[in-house]
């Protein structure tokens, strides 16, 4: 049976576009003319120039900065109620708008009109409603929490509308106002938003669009007046705005791109699995973040599972995207289908084979035949980049073991979809891949409930739920007086005895749950309120890397019931209640002002992380039909921590309880000024219990030992409380692995338990679980 044409008319879409000779910015609730120059916008399906669309120029940004923030006050004393009466406003607008809303889209991205209408314009939709509701609640579940200010928002072309609900509702449900960048590829939908936020009588200023390029990007990321920055797009990009960012003290968010495994096991339902690929790699041309682009198909069904595969993609239909019957449509540009065609080219150059859909292309248009390679070895170029097309790479397993090994073999982390009708192979799997969203026996599925967001070089940083929400909050900020800096340490040779008047100790390293003399065998002099009182070992990178090595082979940690941890926890509360008079003279040596409260509150601290290793718990939430979502609360695994010089022992422990109660193995940096008081938790670490490799901690000079842990790959994620200089550098440090840095350059009061340390020492992983009738 062969398919009609079935087009949707795009007349109302053209007629409005015939009105706008150039998209322009909207900046305070008004359309004003573009200063600077402007750039053709293309249907990619056809090549034809729709209209043109301003490049915003400093000034521009600079205007929509200003309208945001004179937008902001009002905006955000609004009881949660109204504002959830202007989102959910835009929710139906967009609803009334949806046909209309699609064809735009459709004719500015070339994604097929299935895909606008069914998938991208509902889901904005939904947004909305969604976060409508989050507005409704702010008061009830984020109590004491504000909005973060003025948010800077880029966003890439391959969902553009989708793309800005992301941003923009939780943001607005925040109380945050926005000034958005959407791609210059693709700016029409943002448009017809900025026409329908005038409709519904938003505020002037809330909501600010400055269309552009790059450039304009670069010009909105750099803003001093922007709180946080929200990035969606390229790896590449994300490393330039990391280091652009950095020591600026603005909050980033990161979801980049992905190299995402979909795990065929032999016990999957291989024809379900089949369809599951056309919805992972030519679902949206391949341009997903989170596309399934690597399959893993087991040995003992791979010939059967790719005879099907091959039958299918006999079966797709390519063409002009506003055909309902087209399962692909066109890829956004020529220049993207020339980098796709480069990738291809060079996957055949190393040796794999291309195998394509039998599809006859449109003559004009940037169209790409489906396919994948079969082949393809783990280190071919095609196996590690993100081609952004509708190509797979294909490979095969025999063990569960190997899948994971393979499908960890990335340096992305964003997604995964795991096929198995064996519930048990399923859900360990899912729980040993990395990656922030894991689909079972589905993919591609996406809901405003569902954090969604990557581990590693995929980004950090949640969309969705009451992660997503997160991201747009924050504690009121209480100005805070800014760190000293440490003296210079006195470097002295280490001799391993006491060999200094008035200096009672020598305090060595604790890696790998022994004390170890420091790898350069140098020490420093410690200065307490009268005189030296002591030496520490000086640490180099050598040991630090050993602390990473001793932390990263103690991954049973993170396996070991919750309820154990938090007995070590109280094992360790108890005997620093041991030594609480030691502690005592030690901070007092320091010239700490209150040791006795500091050390009570350090006691303290270890029974508050106790009791929450089996209690701050991820969510269970309701999302599509037959499916329920479960977010877990991952540990990143190895944590650097680099404390404070304030509270030598409260500021050390309020970090490493966290982590280590949520399951992380961490790399403590103790006070520079007043290691001793950190050394002296050796002790009280040898006989509580904590595993060989859990907790090490090093002493040395802070930056040295802060930029080898910001570089070290495998250090997930990194607190540091330092100096503005100090934060730039880590920062900086960290643009190689994207890990999450926390930089802490005020003093800081450590005396209060806080739950969002909880929060940075878990990273969400969304598990869609089929459920349900
Ligand atoms: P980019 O990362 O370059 O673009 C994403 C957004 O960032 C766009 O709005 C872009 O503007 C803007 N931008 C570009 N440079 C800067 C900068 N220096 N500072 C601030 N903003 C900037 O993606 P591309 O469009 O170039 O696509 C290249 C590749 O990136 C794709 O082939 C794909 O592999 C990947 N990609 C991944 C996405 C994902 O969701 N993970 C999404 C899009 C692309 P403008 O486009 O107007 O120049």
């Amino acid at each position: 049976m062969a398919y009609g044409p079935a087009p949707e008319s795009s007349a109302e879409a053209r007629d409005w576009i015939k009105t706008r000779s150039v998209i322009p910015h909207f900046i305070g609730g008004k359309f004003p003319a573009p200063e600077g120059e402007t750039t053709e916008v293309y249907n990619p399906a056809t090549d034809e120039v729709l209209t043109r669309v301003a490049l915003g120029t400093e000034a521009e940004v600079d205007a929509a900065v200003k309208a945001a923030r004179a937008a902001l006050p009002k905006w955000t004393a609004l009881a949660g109620h109204e504002r959830a009466t202007y989102l959910y406003a835009l929710a139906r607008h967009v609803q009334k708008r949806e046909r209309f809303l699609a064809v735009l889209e459709t004719l500015d991205n070339g994604k097929t009109i299935r895909e606008t209408r069914d998938i991208d314009i509902p889901l904005v939709a939904r947004h909305f409603y969604h976060h409508a509701g989050w507005a409704e609640m702010i008061e009830s579940d984020f109590p004491g929490l504000s909005p973060v200010g003025v948010c800077g928002q880029i966003i890439p072309w391959n969902f553009p509308l989708l793309m800005l609900a992301w941003k923009v509702a939780p943001a607005l449900a925040a109380g945050n106002t926005v000034v958005l960048k959407p791609a210059d590829l693709t700016p029409l939908t943002a448009m017809a938003f900025a026409e329908i936020c005038v409709e519904i009588g938003l505020p002037a200023g809330v909501v600010n669009i400055v269309q552009g390029d790059g450039a304009t990007g670069a010009a909105l990321a750099g803003h001093s007046d922007v709180n946080k920055l929200a990035f969606t797009g390229s790896t590449d990009v994300g490393r330039v705005l990391r280091r652009q960012l950095a020591g600026s003290g603005k909050r980033l968010s990161l979801e980049l791109g992905g190299k995402s495994p979909f795990i065929v096991f032999e016990d999957a339902d291989l024809d379900a699995a089949v369809e599951g690929v056309v919805d992972a790699i030519w679902f949206n041309q391949g341009e997903v973040c989170c596309a399934g682009s690597r399959i893993l198909v087991q040995e003992g069904v791979a010939e059967r599972f790719f005879a099907k595969l091959d039958a299918r993609l006999q079966t797709l239909r390519v063409g002009d995207p506003l055909d309902k019957t087209m399962d692909m449509g066109a890829v956004v540009s020529r220049k993207q289908l020339a980098r796709i065609t480069a990738l291809l080219a060079q996957g055949e150059a190393e040796g794999a084979t291309l195998r394509r859909a039998p599809v006859i292309l449109p003559e004009t248009g940037a169209f790409c035949a489906p396919g994948y390679f079969s082949g393809t070895a783990p280190a071919h170029t095609v196996s590690q980049t993100e081609i952004f097309g509708p190509v797979a790479t294909t490979l095969t397993f025999r063990t569960p073991d190997e899948a994971v090994t393979l499908a960890n073999d990335t340096r992305y982390g964003l997604s995964a979809s795991v096929w198995s009708e064996n519930i048990n192979r399923a859900i360990e799997t899912a729980a040993a891949v990395k990656a922030g969203v894991v689909w079972i026996n589905a993919t591609n599925i996406f809901d405003a409930g569902a954090p969604f967001g990557g581990m590693r070089e995929s980004g950090f940083g949640r969309e969705g739920g009451r992660l997503g929400m997160l991201e747009y909050l924050t504690r009121p900020q209480i100005a805070r007086k800014p760190r000293l800096e440490p003296s210079a340490p006195d470097i002295a040779p280490f001799t391993g005895k006491a060999d200094r008047p008035a200096i009672d100790i020598t305090a060595k390293l604790y890696i790998g749950g022994k004390q170890v003399r420091a790898d350069g065998g140098q020490s420093y002099t410690v200065m307490g309120k009268n005189g030296a009182i002591g030496q520490a070992a000086m640490a180099n990178r050598k040991d630090i890397r050993n602390a990473v090595e001793a932390a990263a082979k103690a991954g049973g940690w993170g396996g070991v019931t919750a309820h154990n941890r938090a007995q070590v926890l109280y094992f360790l509360a108890e005997n620093l209640e041991q030594r609480r008079a030691e502690f005592v003279a030690a901070l007092t040596a320091a010239g700490t002002p209150k040791p006795g409260d500091e050390v009570e509150a350090a006691i303290r601290r270890a029974f508050w992380a106790a009791a929450q290793a089996d209690k701050f718990d991820g969510s269970v939430t309701a999302t599509k039909s037959r499916h329920v979502t479960m977010t877990v609360n991952e540990p990143f695994g190895v944590m650097g921590i680099v404390a404070p010089d304030e509270a030598p022992l409260l500021g050390l422990l309020a970090l490493i309880l966290p982590a280590v109660a949520m399951g992380n193995r961490v790399v403590a940096v103790a006070s520079q000024s007043h290691p001793l008081v950190g050394a002296r938790l050796y002790q009280v670490l040898e006989t509580s219990d904590v595993p060989a490799g859990v907790i090490n901690l090093v002493t040395g000079e802070r930056d040295v030992l802060a930029k080898t842990l910001a570089e070290h790959d495998e250090v997930a994620a990194l607190w540091y409380c330092g100096s503005a200089s100090g934060a730039a550098m880590v920062e900086t440090a960290s643009v190689g692995n994207l890990k999450p840095v926390w930089a802490e350059t005020g003093v800081r009061d450590w005396q209060t338990p806080d739950p969002d340390l909880l929060r940075k020492a878990t990273q969400g992983k969304t598990i869609w679980i089929p459920y349900g009738a």
